[in-house]
């Protein structure tokens, strides 16, 4: 079993720091919160006072943070890749920009250390049933010597290739999420609009070439999926404020690769729009309220 610093114990970090844990690993916490620090500390994590003293005398580093300007401040600014020692392997698991992943995975393997971008999906769902799945980039040895670690907190664990190429994977496909979300809830309203039942309009789409993950699971119209966000209020769920988060990164990354995404580009100010309007607390689901606010 290995030691362990972790750093970030939000929705996301708590929940996965806590199986690994239960997997047998020994832990030392931080988080900006204290609170949240204590939380996961009472499931058997010793409380570190700040990252550096999280990653001091570790075998492995996992961050769990918001953006990549969080991953750069805990890993350069807070001492981390000096604190940690020789050899320690750096697990950055936050969704963030490209360019910043491979600034961190440079930045280490100049001070020694071997580095990890391994952004999940899954959600907080999957994070507290240790079900995520890892999208890896960094080099293959470095990835199986993690593997056993992330096969703590997740199911799939897939080395997509060199440095930030789990960053792409993880925005390619939430590009595609949210595109897929967006032209479900268009086909969905202008159907109803036209006079068919939003569940006719469901069972058939979901068996036909229309269909996608975002409509059977996360059905944006309220009534064929009772499970669904749409059917509870909305309640998340994946926030609209975090797909927008995600859009940008994918725009971001666009840019620099000089590849067209005219429907990443759609998608993103769609969700901007909808956010703009209050509802970034929601379920992404609702973006479908940008086409029908009094959607019920
Ligand atoms: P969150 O805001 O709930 O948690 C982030 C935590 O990081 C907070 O507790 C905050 O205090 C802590 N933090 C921030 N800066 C810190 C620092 N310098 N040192 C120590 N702690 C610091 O966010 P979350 O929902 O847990 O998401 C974390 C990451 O995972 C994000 O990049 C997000 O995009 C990604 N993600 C989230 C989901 C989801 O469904 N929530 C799904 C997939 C991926």
């Amino acid at each position: 079993m290995a030691s362990i610093g972790f750093i970030g114990l939000g929705n996301m970090g708590q929940h996965m720091a806590r199986n690994l844990i239960k997997a047998g690993h020994s832990l030392k916490v931080f988080d900006l919160s204290e609170e949240n620090v204590r939380y996961v500390a009472q499931s058997g994590a010793k409380a570190a006072a700040s990252a550096a003293e999280a990653a001091t005398d570790v075998e492995f580093v996992v961050t769990m943070v918001p953006v990549g300007a969080d991953v750069r401040r805990v890993f350069v600014d807070s001492g981390v890749i000096a604190a940690a020692r020789p050899g320690t392997i750096l697990i950055d698991s936050s969704t963030i920009d490209v360019d910043t992943a491979r600034a961190m995975h440079e930045a280490a393997a100049k001070a020694g250390y071997k580095f990890l971008d391994a952004p999940v999906s899954g959600g907080v769902v999957g994070a507290e049933q240790a079900t995520l799945t890892f999208m890896c980039g960094g080099d293959k040895d470095t990835f199986e010597k993690a593997r056993p670690i992330l096969a703590g907190m997740g199911k799939n664990i897939v080395h997509c290739g060199g440095a930030g190429q789990g960053q792409v994977v993880k925005i390619c496909n939430n590009m595609m999420a949210a595109v897929n979300m967006l032209v479900a809830a268009e086909a969905l309203v202008m159907g109803e609009k036209l006079g068919v039942d939003r569940k006719v309009l469901y069972d058939v789409i979901t068996t036909s070439t229309g269909r996608s993950y975002s409509l059977e699971r996360s059905c944006p119209i309220p009534g064929p999926v009772p499970t669904a966000p749409s059917s509870n209020g909305f309640k998340p769920g994946f926030m609209a404020k975090l797909m927008l988060k995600d859009l940008r990164l994918s725009q971001m990354a666009a840019q620099s690769a000089g590849a067209s995404t005219p429907l990443g580009a759609a998608a993103t100010a769609a969700y901007a729009m909808h956010i703009e309007n209050g509802n970034g607390d929601l379920d992404s689901s609702s973006i479908i309220k940008l086409l029908k606010p009094d959607i019920g």
